[in-house]
């Protein structure tokens, strides 16, 4: 079937409520598009467990600041659509700017206390544009099950605790991080990357994998195991420590002792002008 793609509200809705009436389950992946194998891991699980499946793919300006790179952030809308077609999906929603901010847009979802920690901190206000852009979809395809990726852990757990705080219906499926075979996780901003910074990228998943290694091993000590992982990225000049923490999965609190079931160990990099993310977790979120 040829995939469709739509750009406004109201024809999104009048294409879906076709399949509501059929009883037919709708399987949601919001996306920002430049798709990866990452990516495309969510659309195979909502393929899986949906009748159809609806991929959006808007660069949200809400959730970059001033100086981040949405005006470069990389746009395929054409080798994107190809890739979703092959896989089956049925709709693309492709909304403008301004179909999802009209003029005069004023209403935004704050998920406090979780959206100050971690990539909150340097990222001033971007959850908040996460969680806004993410409940508008939500409202908009009325989903009954929507797939994020482990990469973005806070997203994932601040997008589960709104629906939770605000009583939606939707399921929230979580999906591992896809890698490269340098052990990078695959990212869309990847492509910012040179030979060499790539190489030194590479530094953040062998620092979080050995740490990984420490804690099977039996080391619990928070403090210890976020020092192991910033010395061994500190070793390779190129790359700058925005962050690593070990918190609790649920509050994203700090804690003394690795708790195995309750615990994301997270860590957010620059490399040359390119901020990268990695984490791994211990329990389920
Ligand atoms: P983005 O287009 O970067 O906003 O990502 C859209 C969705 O894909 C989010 O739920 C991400 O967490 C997920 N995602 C991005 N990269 C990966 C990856 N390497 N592995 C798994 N999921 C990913």
């Amino acid at each position: 079937m040829k995939i469709k793609t739509i750009q406004t509200i109201d024809e999104l809705r009048r294409e879906l409520n076709e399949y509501k009436r059929k009883n037919q389950t709708i399987g949601f992946v919001p996306t920002m598009g430049y798709l990866h194998q990452g990516h495309l891991n969510l659309v195979t699980e909502s393929k899986k467990e949906n009748d159809i499946t609806v991929v959006s793919i808007f660069v949200n300006p809400t959730q970059f600041g001033p100086h981040e790179d949405f005006d470069s952030y990389p746009r395929e809308p054409q080798r994107d659509s190809k890739m979703l077609e092959d896989l089956g999906v049925e709709i693309i929603f492709y909304p403008s700017k301004t179909e999802i901010y009209p003029e005069g847009y004023s209403t935004y979802v704050e998920v406090e206390k979780l959206e100050d920690a971690l990539c909150g901190k340097s990222r001033k206000g971007h959850f908040r544009g996460v969680a806004t852009v993410v409940l508008k979809l939500f409202n908009i395809v009325a989903p009954d099950r929507a797939y994020f990726g482990q990469k973005d852990a806070q997203q994932v757990i601040i997008i589960k605790k709104m629906v939770a705080d605000l009583n939606h219906e939707v399921i929230i499926r979580t999906v591992p991080i896809a890698r490269d075979e340098d052990g990078l996780a695959l990212s869309s901003r990847n492509v910012y990357l040179s030979t060499t910074e790539r190489t030194a990228a590479s530094s953040m998943p062998r620092a979080l994998q050995a740490a990984k290694k420490k804690i099977e091993a039996g080391l619990r000590n928070t403090d210890i195991i976020t020092g192991m992982i910033r010395d061994e990225i500190s070793k390779n000049p190129m790359v700058k420590i925005d962050y690593v923490d070990a918190l609790t999965l649920n509050r994203l609190e700090k804690v003394k002792e690795i708790d195995l079931n309750n615990t994301v160990v997270a860590a957010a990099v620059w490399v040359g002008k390119t901020r990268l993310i990695d984490n791994f977790i211990l329990g389920e979120i």
